[in-house]
């Protein structure tokens, strides 16, 4: 059984331009190259490259931008203007763009395109197969204004997460506190304006409230566990979990290790020792899918190259394309053969034929 996937969270371009990988090869080869490098917490241990996306039949992925400003005494990584950040962004999308030259992957942006990649990518046995990807910002702050946003969706961005970690310029994200702000708001209306996703996903208790109250386009989490699981400002408690349900929303259940299992302790934990399989994600989902009463709004946003790798993510995952395991998973659980459709693509898909209609 090889079920067609989608991945709502990836940070592709991240992973080629910082990370200096060339996701065009093998992971063995991905790996090799980073023998002995010790800049990265995840050298060596990356699960991510379009030939494994290919074996995991995970043929429509969400793939971010991301960079982030820093104000002076912000100890996150990040750039020290917007202007520089949204540079940075661009050198991600000419990368996108290079792909596609490449014949790697394929942007998608709207209901003709979605359509077209699916039958495309269910007929074609081909081993090169094109990746369709979405594009999505994960943190706004690189928009040095909001022309830039309308400028962004002109090349085809469609998804917007206004915050990422610690605080923002439209919001507040993970770890952080406080409303959007004027900012926040006028990013949320021009967001609508242009039907641009809100991916809810980071942000902070306070900043989620207010986006929600003042945000009426389509919203998900692209990436997201449940906080009565694994208790951090990271996760969403069963009150916002069930405001998402109520608007519709899918919510992508995510692999890094410390989302998965309480106490995990970054740089020391490892997989196996803290019982962190592909199942626990599953606890997670289905925590969610108690709250709805049904499957329709759970999906995954895996993050599997969120700087992290095989040292953080479930042991039983060697490359993502074990994503596939979660059929039989799903199936152990008790889940119908419609629901694991659902939860493997479908939710994500009848979003986004519902956000796109128009
Ligand atoms: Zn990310």
């Amino acid at each position: 059984m090889n079920n067609f996937i989608v991945d709502a969270h990836l940070d592709l371009s991240m992973n080629a331009m910082e990370w200096n990988r060339d996701l065009r090869k093998s992971i063995d080869e991905i790996r090799k190259r980073e023998k002995g490098m010790t800049d990265k917490p995840d050298r060596g241990n990356s699960v991510v490259c379009f030939p494994e996306l290919r074996k995991g039949n995970i043929g429509l992925v969400v793939a971010t931008q991301i960079a982030r400003y820093v104000a002076p005494g912000n100890p996150l990584p990040g750039w020290n203007s917007p202007q520089q950040a949204w540079a940075h962004t661009q050198a991600q999308r000419a990368w996108y763009k290079t792909m596609e030259e490449e014949g790697e992957i394929v942007q998608i942006s709207n209901l003709t395109s979605l359509e077209n990649h699916l039958s495309y990518w269910n007929a074609s046995n081909a081993g090169n197969k094109k990746i369709g990807y979405i594009l999505s910002l994960e943190g706004a702050d690189s928009l040095v204004n909001l022309n830039n946003l309308e400028k962004a969706y002109e090349y085809g961005l469609r998804a917007v997460g206004p915050a990422h970690y610690g605080p923002g310029r439209y919001a507040q994200g993970t770890d952080a506190t406080g409303g959007l702000g004027k900012s926040g708001r006028e990013l949320l209306k021009e967001m609508e304006r242009l039907n641009i996703i809100l991916d809810a996903t980071h942000l902070c208790d306070d900043s989620f409230r207010e986006a929600l109250d003042h945000f009426n386009g389509p919203v998900w989490a692209s990436h997201h566990n449940c906080r009565a699981l694994v208790n951090h400002n990271r996760q969403f408690n069963d009150d916002q979990l069930k405001e998402l349900i109520n608007r519709g929303a899918v919510i992508g259940g995510v692999l890094d290790a410390w989302m998965m299992v309480p106490g995990w302790v970054r740089g020391k934990s490892n997989p196996r020792d803290m019982n962190c399989s592909l199942e626990v994600v599953i606890n997670h989902m289905d925590h969610i899918c108690q709250l709805a009463g049904n499957a329709l709004h759970i999906g995954l946003g895996s993050d599997l190259d969120g700087a992290f790798g095989k040292e953080q993510s479930p042991y039983d995952l060697e490359t993502i394309a074990d994503l596939q395991k979660f059929h039989t998973l799903l199936s152990n659980r008790g889940y119908s053969a419609s629901d694991i459709e659902n939860v493997l693509h479908g939710n994500w898909l009848r979003f986004l034929r519902s956000a796109w209609k128009k």
